[in-house]
């Protein structure tokens, strides 16, 4: 057999960079090229897409792009290597001015499914984020979510639906909150999106039709709201961690923007 001197292609990564608009478009390009200065093997990158902020506090538009890399190294180097790139993207000061505005994050490491806070694996948002998928669908459209068994393209086909139908369950502590006794008494249309509230969860089979499961627990301080459960909350169930009613409203909101874009 022929020796051969190639290096073997190790594992193919799907990333998502962010960042608001205007000053990312430098940071974006600098990125990677510091990625493929390191262990990294920069496959392809895709367009770079204006999108709309989720939540008032998020700022002006932003820009999201995607690539494809690979890397002989483990999931949680590849992270490191993410985060130390974050940090010297402001250290280095790239940009004059201005706070950090890039952030980099591991949406899919080959079919490695993981539940840590450190690192989850697929990205726990990713099936459901529109600013995410339009990119992605880009450069990997046949990479396959490990968890649901769906590609890119076929996790970005199910957002273009003009109807999303998203169940919302609350939680023992919050179903008896009585703040929350009338919450969602009739559904509500956020955009394509429509939230209705269902007592009991039924099983996924019967959720074939939904577009997503929101589950709203009560926040406590390892759980804070928009922060991802510690436990992994089920397929296509997206965890809402909330104070209040009105608190409860504003990420159903929030949630409504990233599935619509
Ligand atoms: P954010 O600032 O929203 O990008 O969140 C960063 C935090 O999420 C860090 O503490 C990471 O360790 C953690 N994290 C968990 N899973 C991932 C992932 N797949 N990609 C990037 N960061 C992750």
């Amino acid at each position: 057999m022929p020796i051969t001197e190639t290096a073997p292609a190790g594992t193919r990564c799907l990333l998502a960079l962010g960042g608001n608009l205007g000053r990312s478009e430098r940071l974006f390009e600098w990125a990677i090229q510091r990625l493929e200065s390191q262990s990294v093997r920069v496959v392809s990158v895709s367009r770079n897409f204006e999108t709309r902020a989720v939540g008032e506090q998020a700022g002006g538009g932003f820009l999201n792009a995607a690539a494809v890399v690979e890397t002989q190294d483990t999931a949680l180097q590849l992270l490191e290597l993410l985060q130390s790139l974050e940090a010297d993207s402001g250290r280095e000061r790239v940009i004059r001015w201005g706070p950090r505005t890039l952030d980099l994050d591991l949406l899919l490491f080959g079919s490695l499914v993981q539940w840590q806070p450190r690192l989850m694996l697929p990205h726990p948002a990713l099936w459901h984020r529109r600013f995410v998928l339009s990119s992605a669908v880009e450069v990997a459209g046949g990479m396959l979510h490990p968890l649901l068994g769906q590609t890119v393209e076929q996790l970005w086909q199910r957002l273009s639906e003009p109807q999303l139908s998203v169940t919302v369950e609350c939680a023992e502590d919050v179903a008896n909150d009585g703040r929350f006794a009338g919450f969602l008494s009739r559904p509500l249309q956020l955009g394509a999106v429509q939230f209705l509230r269902r007592v009991a969860a039924a099983s996924e089979q019967s959720d074939q039709h939904v577009f997503a499961r929101v589950l709203l627990r009560a926040a406590t301080a390892q759980n804070p709201p928009w922060s991802y459960p510690l436990q992994y909350p089920g397929l296509r169930t997206i965890e809402l961690f909330v104070q209040g009613p009105e608190q409860a409203l504003e990420q159903l909101r929030q949630t409504a923007t990233a599935i619509t874009g």
